[in-house]
């Protein structure tokens, strides 16, 4: 900690306890297409960030980095797999896995609610709490609009500053730019490289937007739904779909005047999940009230976490779900690659918008064209074999 007071020396890098300010400060998401990473063929004369100047870290580098809890590197580390660049790809794959075999030894919890339902809240607290009691806490966002409504979740950076400045936490943003299935690579793999560099808790946060929760709940262990107590029925305005997917339900803001309110919630909710089956199977689901603001009840609910790892773990039902997480990934990977690639060819684009319009006017059945388009696309793939 010394090294705070001191003039930051070049060569020393920093361990995971140190508190450096461009270590800690919430990164910005980035927007265009840049992406942070040196290239190898830059046009003379371009402008490069300075980011880009920095030397290219090895894999050997990278590997020794992270295992070392470095902050830099790891940061660095998450920017080689957010990077859509074909050769940052390949560097990232190396880089996992020389890395997987050191990941997997943590709690994946996953947090959704609306906007507003204080998620960032209970996550600061909870988060808090928790490197308190000796955890490491890596906070990250599953947000594919985060390109577009910059510092709509995380990027701002007023929310969570005392985690923000935690060094046992670490915050990072939702990747920008992509599409849902993107974003959940990113975070998947980012979720490895945190495991590696010891943080044994990964809260990973969505905005209550259908598809992502359910992008979410397929690389969490737990999955907590945030809610708080209105007017009128509890049940409106929130999916049945949502409750479904979820191993908790907490009303939130149970504190002042909202604590009667909250409590009436929850005893509603839980009504509710008597007739939905439990998202995990061996589990009841149940709905809590809790404060993020004044604490009151998030201990109960983290509680509730450990004691869901522990009955899971010891039923299987946890390694179960990891298991069946990485095989539809694996399936998932090869779907989008595959989908890529199709849409990608130039054959394909050729003829495609002829082909859609063929359907559209109803000249050609559906069926049809796609099988037409698949058979094209084969005889495409094998004369550039
Ligand atoms: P998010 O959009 O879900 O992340 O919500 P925030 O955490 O940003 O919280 C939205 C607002 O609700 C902020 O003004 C918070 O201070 C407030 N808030 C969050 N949690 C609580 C709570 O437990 N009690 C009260 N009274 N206010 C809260």
């Amino acid at each position: 900690m010394s090294d705070k007071k001191k003039k930051p020396q070049k060569k020393k890098r920093p361990s995971a306890h140190d508190v450096r300010p461009s270590a800690l400060s919430v990164k910005p998401g980035k927007v265009g297409g840049h992406d942070g990473m040196s290239r190898s063929k830059e046009p003379k004369g371009s402008v490069r960030p300075a980011s880009a100047l920095r030397p290219e870290l090895g894999t050997k580098e990278y590997v020794e980095g992270v295992l070392a809890g470095d902050r830099t590197i790891l940061g660095r580390a998450i920017t080689l797999v957010e990077s859509n660049a074909a050769e940052h790809q390949d560097r990232a794959q190396e880089l996992l896995k020389e890395l997987s075999p050191r990941a997997g030894r943590s709690i994946r919890v996953g947090i959704t609610g609306i906007p507003g339902s204080g998620k960032s809240t209970l996550i600061e607290t909870l988060g808090t709490t928790l490197t308190e009691t000796d955890h490491q806490v890596a906070v990250l966002a599953v947000d594919p609009s985060s390109s577009v409504s910059r510092g709509s979740i995380l990027g701002d950076k007023t929310r969570m500053e005392r985690l923000a400045r935690n060094p046992r936490a670490f915050i990072r943003p939702s990747p920008t730019g992509g599409t849902l299935g993107g974003v959940a690579r990113k975070t998947r793999e980012t979720i490895l490289l945190f495991e590696a560099a010891g943080y044994d808790v990964l809260l990973v946060e969505t905005v209550g937007v259908g598809q992502n929760e359910i992008a979410v709940r397929s690389m969490v262990d737990f999955f907590l739904l945030v809610l708080v107590a209105g007017t009128g029925d509890e049940l409106q305005g929130i999916k049945k779909g949502v409750i479904e997917i979820a191993d908790a339900l907490v009303v939130n803001k149970a504190d002042g005047e909202n604590k009667v309110a909250a409590a009436a919630a929850r005893a509603q909710y839980a009504r509710a999940l008597h007739y939905i089956r439990p998202a995990t199977k061996g589990w009841q689901t149940e709905a809590f009230t809790a404060s993020a603001l004044t604490g009151d009840g998030v201990d109960a609910l983290w509680k509730v976490v450990e004691t869901f790892r522990n009955l899971t773990t010891r039923s299987g039902a946890f390694g179960r779900r990891r298991c069946e997480q990485a095989r539809d990934w694996l399936h998932q990977m090869i779907a989008e690659r595959l989908t890529n690639n199709f849409y990608g060819h130039p054959a394909i684009a050729e003829i495609l918008p002829g082909i859609e319009q063929e359907v559209i006017d109803g000249r050609l059945p559906a069926a049809r064209a796609a099988m037409n388009l698949l058979k094209k696309f084969d005889e495409g793939r094998t004369n550039s074999d």
